[in-house]
């Protein structure tokens, strides 16, 4: 396995914490404290530069590059907030996938290039308020009535809710029970009968839009299927890219406070010298060194393996359930070295705390994640309701 990067890889990665730095950074704390989205122009910063689309086809207005590359711009950014990340991973490795992937070429000429520009978003809507882990419990319903199919049901929890433009709805698209009725569904904002929830106050990733979706007799043309009934694998295994998404992330806030307890450890004083002189301190630096090098290792291994398609199921899922602990341990470990400053919202690293929480509860909790690495062990599916 070859873990140098090539050329235009090192010359993306630089590019991308030149603009984190400089553009990204100091408006990080501004946008958590109002918890506002992030202003469109920032968007389109991004996608002047480029990052937009990177691993999307050409010939819908993305770069064609790998998910690797793709990931390589997540982290850079997240490493400042993955507040700012945020549309590098919903434009790449998000539900645009699932369109990219499973989609006709219609929906693929409709829906991608906008994406690639920074004009719209795309979000993922599966979560309800009756099925989270257990989620092939969902009860979205949409039933087919001559060229439409009518939509009821509610998501939850929805990043994006309200402020994205296009929703891949996972509905039931009969009475068969579990995975077997699922398929997805393109709903536009702006469709009648399609109405957000209040916005969710989160404790952490303040500024990501969050509510329910709600549909009531929402009339969506059936040209909009994107996944059929029967099809549920092929939204999960597109998900799994977005899982190492989400891994990313985690990835990504834990170098940026691994970054901060380095420089903190060598400016504050304690007894008369740098607070990293004591081997206790050490010792943490060198804890999450070695967990962010481990997250960073399986999370490429991932994505370069899933080059310009999907990725190794385990190996997706590894990567995410590690993250998500990793991070946890990582920020923990950062905001201890700052001591009182690192609990005070003046110093970034409780913020770090907060948004890395939660990666590992969107898109699988670490326990469900635990469930599903075992499975793929043991080649055995482990049915939770029995
Ligand atoms: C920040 C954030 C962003 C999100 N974004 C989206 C989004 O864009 N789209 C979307 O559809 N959803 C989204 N979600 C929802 C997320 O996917 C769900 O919250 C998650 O799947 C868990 O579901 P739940 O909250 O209903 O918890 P529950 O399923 O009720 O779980 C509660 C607890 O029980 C545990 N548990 C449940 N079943 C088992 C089991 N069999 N074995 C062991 N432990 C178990 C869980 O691990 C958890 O600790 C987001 C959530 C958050 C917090």
């Amino acid at each position: 396995m070859d873990f140098q990067l090539n050329e235009e890889q090192k010359m993306l990665k630089k590019m991308v914490y030149d603009v984190a730095d400089k553009e990204f950074r100091p408006k990080a704390a501004e946008w958590e404290a109002s918890a506002e989205h992030m202003p469109r122009e920032y968007v389109q910063k991004l996608a002047d530069l480029g990052l937009l689309g990177l691993c999307l086809p050409v010939e819908y207005g993305g770069q064609g590059r790998g998910a690797f590359e793709a990931i390589l711009a997540i982290e850079g950014l997240a490493r400042v907030s993955c507040l700012c990340a945020s549309p590098v991973f919903e434009s790449n490795i998000g539900p645009v996938k699932v369109i990219e992937q499973f989609g006709t070429e219609k929906q693929k000429q409709k829906y991608i290039p906008p994406v690639c520009t920074g004009e719209s978003m795309i979000s993922v809507g599966m979560t309800e308020p009756e099925a989270g882990s257990a989620l092939t419990d969902l009860a979205t319903r949409a039933v087919l009535k001559d060229d439409h199919y009518v939509i009821n049901g509610m998501k939850r929890f929805i990043t994006g809710g309200g402020n994205s433009d296009v929703y891949v709805v996972y509905v039931r698209l009969s009475e068969q029970k579990g995975a077997k009725g699922i398929g997805g569904i393109i709903i536009e904002k702006g469709t009648p009968g399609f109405s957000f929830g209040k916005q969710e106050q989160f404790m952490g990733m303040r500024g990501f839009p969050s509510c329910d979706l709600i549909f009531e007799d929402c009339r969506v043309p059936k040209e909009n299927l994107v996944v059929k009934e029967g099809d549920f694998r092929k939204l999960m295994t597109a998900f799994d890219l977005e899982r190492c998404g989400n891994a990313t992330m985690c990835l990504g806030i834990a170098q940026g406070a691994l970054e901060e307890a380095m420089a903190y450890s060598q400016q504050r004083k304690q007894w008369g010298k740098d607070i990293c002189e004591f081997q206790a301190v050490q010792f943490m630096l060198a804890e999450m060194a070695m967990k962010v090098e481990a997250a960073r290792l399986l999370i490429y291994r991932a994505t370069v393996n899933a080059d310009t398609g999907l990725p190794v199921p385990l190996e997706a899922n590894l990567a995410k359930c590690f993250a998500n602990q990793m991070v946890r341990e990582v920020t923990g470990m950062a905001l201890q070295i700052h001591g009182g400053y690192g609990y005070s919202k003046e110093y970034p690293v409780e913020r770090m705390m907060r948004d890395g929480w939660g990666w590992g509860v969107a898109g699988g909790t670490i326990e469900i994640q635990r469930v599903t690495i075992a499975s793929f062990l043991l080649g055995r599916r482990f049915d939770q309701r029995k």
